[in-house]
């Protein structure tokens, strides 16, 4: 069996990265691009006999890794934003190739964001403080220890992006890591293994396993080595990796699916609005923060749509690699075949397709809106992961309140409104992760960053990104001569 692929004239490692080194599996899996269908290459398809060897691998690797100065922890995480940088374009290349995103976004857009997850964190980690306190005359301080080794799981939507989003704060802190990416685009992880390696990361310190989820997920999640486990995907897989934490008690941190609403009030600007709403077509409608359910105000609600219906009729629908493409295909077969479901189920319920609501041709889906849905419905309620909208109406604030917070999910939530006193006793009232107003993916990483209710548990970015990849110690230091017994 071949040990690497070439994709879009770039060369990809298609074995894991363990303990600083290439290892094969006797099986492998081929992986295949959403442009055409065609193979890219046959990755190898982990068991838990490399999930074992790989947190050994982390766990022989943590003591020093987690004993470096943070300095220099930071200078080899620069040293690897520098190699992402160099290798920019063939990341673009070969992750365009693999999750069908567009190339022109992964050029300018996600690959220097991967860049900056490495040197965000970097800084972060060297200005890390806690003022130490007072308590009756005893100092307080408040410490970072490095936590172990840490499992990060990822998802195919923005292999790259949301994997580094995990690796960058967890090796700051001091962990040493076992990524398992997607098994639908197993590709730029491996080249990140080859980037931190020149970069000077320790052998060890980053391994990379391939697999299956359902095959050596458990393997992952269920090892007493493990101290952290940070998990991307879906809501049932989420469900399976906390039983399967429980066991150890392994601290997690969950970033899972979204139903977000984008409630556009009559005072909006309404090109604003339709801007914001068409936005949601991005990467074919596989993002999790996606606004999703349209809530509009009666009073321009037939304005809204016909300007909507227009703007989105302008989208350009091909091949990723082709600079005028707004939309590209969806990630596989299997995706597209659940996304057709939802929507055929929607029609049979009594929903109306304003635009789209069929397949095209190769892996596509025609961007969808979908009207008279009912708020019960599954349509309403359930994540698509694809580009299917709905639009429901509104009477008031307090009804655009109420439909914006009936789902379990509770990720993100934008208000399109003129009134700055709306926006302040919406957003107050909204159950979300993060709220927008008048504005979509202004992403700052010192934000926290989650989702509440089935959309996850816990927050990353910033602190919190190492209050959860660090064991947090405080100690208490009585000062010199103070003997207290109380
Ligand atoms: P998924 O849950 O099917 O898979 C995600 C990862 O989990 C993959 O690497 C997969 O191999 C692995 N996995 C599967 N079974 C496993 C198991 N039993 N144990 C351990 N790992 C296992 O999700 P997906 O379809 O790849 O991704 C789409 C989902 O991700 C959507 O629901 C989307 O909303 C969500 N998502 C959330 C965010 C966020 O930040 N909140 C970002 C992107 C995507």
């Amino acid at each position: 069996m071949p040990d690497n692929t070439t994709v879009g004239g770039v060369s990809v490692d298609t074995r894991h990265w363990i303990g600083g080194e290439r290892v094969a599996s006797v099986e492998t899996f081929a992986d295949s691009s959403p442009i055409d269908g065609s193979v890219l290459g046959e990755i190898s398809r982990g068991t838990p006999k490399e999930v074992a060897a790989a947190v050994a691998a982390a766990k022989a690797a943590f003591p020093a890794w987690a004993g470096t100065a943070r300095a220099e922890r930071a200078r080899v995480l620069h040293a690897i934003a520098d190699g992402v940088e160099k290798r920019l374009e063939e990341l673009a290349t070969v992750e365009t190739h693999d999750n069908g995103a567009l190339l022109r976004s992964h050029r300018r857009g996600v690959m220097p964001r991967v860049a900056h997850n490495f040197r965000f964190f970097a800084d972060w980690l060297v200005k890390l403080d806690h003022e130490d306190f007072e308590t009756r005359g005893h100092t307080n301080h408040v410490s970072w220890d490095p936590a172990g080794p840490s499992v990060l799981i990822t998802p195919w939507n923005a292999p790259l992006m949301l994997a580094t989003w995990k690796v960058a704060p967890a090796l700051a802190a001091g962990n040493t890591v076992i990524l398992k990416p997607a098994e639908w685009s197993p590709l730029t992880a491996s080249l990140l293994a080859d980037i931190a390696a020149e970069a000077g990361l320790p052998a060890g310190v980053l391994n990379v396993v391939q697999g299956y989820g359902a095959e050596i997920g458990d393997a992952l999640t269920s090892h007493p080595d493990v101290r952290r486990i940070s998990f991307t995907g879906s809501v049932p897989t989420a469900q399976r990796i906390a039983a399967s934490a429980a066991a150890n008690l392994t601290p997690l941190s969950l970033e899972l699916g979204g139903k977000s609403p984008l409630l556009v009030f009559a005072d909006a600007d309404l090109d604003l609005a339709v801007d914001l709403a068409v936005e949601q077509y991005d990467n074919a409608g596989q993002v999790c923060l996606a606004a999703t359910r349209i809530l509009v105000e009666e009073a321009v609600a037939h304005e809204f749509t016909r300007r909507f219906v227009e703007k989105a009729s302008r989208l350009q629908q091909g091949d990723p690699r082709d600079e005028a493409t707004d939309i590209g295909p969806n990630i596989h077969p299997r995706q597209l075949e659940k996304i057709d479901g939802f929507v055929r189920r929607a029609v049979e319920a009594g929903a109306r397709a304003v635009i789209g609501g069929h397949r095209k041709e190769g892996q596509y889906y025609a961007p969808t809106l979908l009207t008279d849905v009912a708020e019960d419905s599954e349509i309403v309620q359930e994540e698509v992961f694809g580009p299917v909208l709905t639009l429901q109406t509104f009477a008031d604030e307090g009804e655009a309140i109420r439909l914006a917070n009936d789902t379990r999910f509770g990720l993100a939530a934008t208000v399109a409104t003129g009134d700055p006193e709306r926006a302040e006793r919406v957003t107050a009232q909204l159950v979300a992760g993060t709220v927008w107003v008048n504005c979509f993916f202004v992403r700052d990483l010192q934000a926290p960053f989650g989702g509440s209710r089935h959309s996850g548990v816990g927050r990353e970015g910033g602190t919190w990104s190492f209050d959860f990849y660090c064991d947090v110690k405080n100690t208490v230091t009585a000062p010199k001569g103070w003997a207290d017994h109380g």
